[in-house]
């Protein structure tokens, strides 16, 4: 029996609270996964599902990039891996009736949550110049449509080919290839958005844009840094790498301005003590830092650090390391007064960090969105580097950098090419495999690509999947930009808030999901991702397609390529289309890592890429060193009367796919219009618990945006902080708060003032 989406758009923002929780997932967590992984797939296909969810012969989930262990669970899922599995694999289906009863007026009136709730897309859907509804269209009329548009452009550069994390690798693959052949780099991905800083401030340092460690590692480390994540959420199976490190020896200090559940206790619920027992604490130390304070803190770490006798590895800092006496220089300024000014924390606490740090003779410093979306957030990854450095903590079992990244395959598309400023050497390789000259100037990034639309200089806007709008800063800006576009196309799974913000004409396209079976000419096909930690692995979905209407996502290039590049394209897209592993044979050809490509993602457990600073201590930088830094301290400050507000996710969502209305660790339910508030700021800016408020954003240049409509709610935040969702909150961000260089959207330090309302 198929499912039924609910009718009415159920959104009534109502929350209800009641105290944060202090361990994640145990039997609740198991009990919602199956709650909704029923409503959506019922009993038979929810465990024939689940099953396979990242299992060797089953498919990667479509949820966060954590990494799985070699030896897996026959549950080897999280609760959210299971959210995003219900959603793809449910039953609900959004068919062309459906968008009879719709016009894109009605829909753009509903809740993204309502909009994901309908189901899977089914058929190809046009919206033409002026209608006001889609309609379906058949395959070819789609390519056409898009061909005639981006063939009658001025430039090439007047297209803009988005991606986001889902993609696989071979799907990517193509895609940059083909909108290189096509003539442009205006590849922009969600990783702008994201571990951009990290990338950015990791490839300067140490040569490459990635984290250094396995899994393994994890196991191997005698001290663990959390900063600036919340895994019980975000990366929930994180937890159970934590236990084990835990049970290893490991130590954990966590740094971030709320004391998240899953980093307090973990309730593993593959074993008896996560069930029936305590379940483990993992926090030694929480260092409950003000928003933006982590650059200060590890500054003063490393000063410490220097000051302290025979603390630091001077052999690895003499043969492996540039710009030492610099960075020292800086560390030895280190200020005790503005650091605990500028991260809240006390001089014990600083001290007890301090100490297990020199304890530790094995370190990782892991980290996320806490870290990368601030103005300065690559000067805050360089002092870690730095801080990592200084005792040899990289290129040694159980040390290294760990940014963990938030979709599936986020970090397999960039090293497939998904990238607005690819490196020369990718370009000659591109070049040389498939004998055309890739264009070389480099392309937009997400922000310039709104800016582009909006300023009438990008006019087709295409997604590989993703909710482009949702997750984009600066709402208003965001969405008036692609309403300017001469055509907007998705690919997508299912209904969002990106199909019905659209240009002057549209299109969706409906894709297949990891869960489904794939096949071609050539046979049932199977693709690779890549997670977190550089390991590459196939996946392989064996449900039957939601719609005999869908195409993958290397089909859909294949024959958009044919359609737009012609005869004049010498790329074998007929061949890519048939047989993924031709496909494979070319990123061999092309990509480092990848040698033998076919033949070594057979193994079931896949292969690690390789990483020059962990597996040489050889650092490809510029000055063929791991280059230390120095750069000044920033950390954002409100004024008097102000707040620091951070955005994030609640427990029932998935970057912008909403799940639910709870947020059940931190005990909200039904109900997503909330702002955390320290009490004693609560109570200093008159605001009582239950209160609403709109939250406005001051900006230097004096602009200010709004978000209307907040219930408050008194939260053991850092002082002088709070805390509320987005996207609701992405409207407070304008386009042009970026992270310097990197240009990631700061979205975790934006100062608002709370205007007192009444609840709407
Ligand atoms: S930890 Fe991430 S990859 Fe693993 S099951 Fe959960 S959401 Fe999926």
């Amino acid at each position: 029996m198929a499912a039924k989406p609910p009718a009415g758009d159920p959104i009534q923002d109502a929350p209800e609270v009641t105290p944060p929780q202090h361990a994640a997932a145990g039997l609740p967590a198991v009990g919602h996964s199956l709650r909704i992984a029923h409503q959506q797939m019922g009993v038979r296909r929810t465990a024939l599902t689940l099953l396979r969810v990242n299992q060797k012969d089953g498919f990667d989930c479509p949820g966060c990039a954590w990494p799985e262990p070699d030896k897996r669970h026959a549950a080897e899922f999280c609760e959210n891996g299971a959210k995003a599995v219900a959603e793809e694999a449910t039953l609900r289906r959004v068919t062309p009736d459906f968008f009879a009863a719709h016009p894109v007026a009605d829909l753009a009136t509903r809740s993204g949550y309502w909009l994901g709730q309908q189901g899977r897309l089914t058929e190809p859907m046009y919206l033409s110049e002026g209608a006001e509804r889609y309609e379906p269209v058949s395959w070819d009329r789609a390519f056409d449509i898009i061909a005639d548009e981006l063939t009658a452009l001025d430039s090439p550069d007047e297209a803009v080919f988005y991606t986001s994390g889902r993609t696989s690798n071979e799907a990517a693959f193509l895609y940059q290839l083909f909108a290189r052949e096509f003539g442009t780099n205006n590849l922009p991905d969600c990783s702008n958005m994201c571990h951009e800083s990290s990338g950015s401030a990791l490839t300067e340092t140490l040569g490459v844009g990635k984290g250094s460690v396995l899994l393994e590692d994890l196991y191997k480390a005698d001290l663990i840094v959390v900063a600036g994540q919340n895994p019980g959420t975000n990366h929930p199976r994180m937890l159970s790498a934590l236990e084990k490190a835990k049970a290893n020896g490991a130590k954990i200090i966590s740094i971030n301005p709320l004391p998240e559940a899953g980093l307090e206790r973990f309730k593993n619920p593959q074993n008896a003590r996560g069930i029936a027992g305590g379940g483990t604490a993992l926090t030694d130390l929480f260092l409950q830092i003000r928003i933006g304070g982590d650059q200060a803190l590890f500054r003063l770490l490393n000063k410490l650090i220097l000051e302290t006798e025979g603390a630091t590895d001077e052999e690895f800092i003499r043969e492996h390391t540039h710009g030492f006496e610099e960075f020292a220089a800086a560390a030895r300024a280190a200020d005790w007064d503005e650091t605990l000014r500028a991260t809240g924390l006390d001089r014990a606490d600083i001290d007890r960090a301090l100490r297990m740090v020199l304890d530790s003779k094995r370190t990782i410093v892991c980290w996320a969105m806490g870290l990368t979306q601030h103005k300065h957030s690559v000067p805050t990854i360089r002092e870690v580097v730095n801080f990592l450095l200084l005792r040899g903590n990289i290129g040694r079992p159980g040390a290294g950098v760990c940014p963990v990244r938030g979709h599936s395959n986020v970090q397999g598309d960039r090293t497939m090419g998904i990238f607005e400023r690819p490196a020369p050497a990718f370009l000659d390789a591109l070049e040389r495999e498939f004998g055309f000259a890739p264009p070389r100037e480099h392309g937009f990034d997400v922000v310039r690509a709104i800016r582009a639309l909006r300023d009438g200089q990008a006019k087709v806007f295409f997604a590989m999947g993703g909710n482009f709008v949702a997750a984009s800063p600066d709402t208003e800006v965001t969405e008036d930009a692609m309403r300017t576009a001469r055509l907007t196309v998705h690919v997508s799974t299912k209904l969002n808030r990106s199909h019905v913000v659209t240009g002057a004409r549209a299109l969706i396209l409906p894709t297949l999901g990891r869960t489904e079976r794939d096949l071609q000419g050539g046979g049932p096909q199977f693709v690779t991702v890549e997670d977190s930690m550089g390991m590459v692995h196939a996946s392989r979905g064996r449900l039957e397609p939601a719609s005999s209407h869908l195409l993958s996502e290397p089909a859909i290039v294949c024959r958009l390529a044919r359609r737009v590049l012609g005869p004049e394209s010498h790329t074998p897209w007929e061949e890519f289309e048939k047989d993924y592993a031709r496909i494979r044979d070319r990123i061999a050809a092309v990509i480092p890592g990848f040698e033998d490509f076919n033949n070594r993602v057979s193994d079931p457990s896949g292969f690690a890429l390789p990483h020059a600073p962990r597996d040489s201590r050889s650092f490809p930088t510029a000055t063929g060193k791991a280059n230390f830094t120095a750069a000044p301290i920033e950390y954002p400050k409100a004024p008097e009367g102000r707040l620091l507000l951070q955005t994030l996710r609640s427990h029932d969502q998935y970057n912008t796919t909403i799940y639910g209305l709870d947020d059940r660790y931190r005990g909200i339910k039904n109900g997503r219009r909330v702002v955390l508030v320290h009490p004693e700021d609560a109570q200093e800016l008159g605001l009582a618990d239950g209160a609403y408020a709109d939250l406005v954003s001051e900006w230097k240049d004096g602009t200010e945006r709004r978000a209307t409509g907040f219930r408050v709610i008194h939260y053991p935040t850092a002082r002088g902080c709070a805390a509320s969702y987005y996207p609701e909150t992405n409207v407070l961000v304008p386009l042009d708060a970026t992270a310097d260089t990197s240009n990631t959207p700061a979205s975790k330090s934006v100062v608002v003032r709370l205007e007192q309302t009444t609840p709407a």
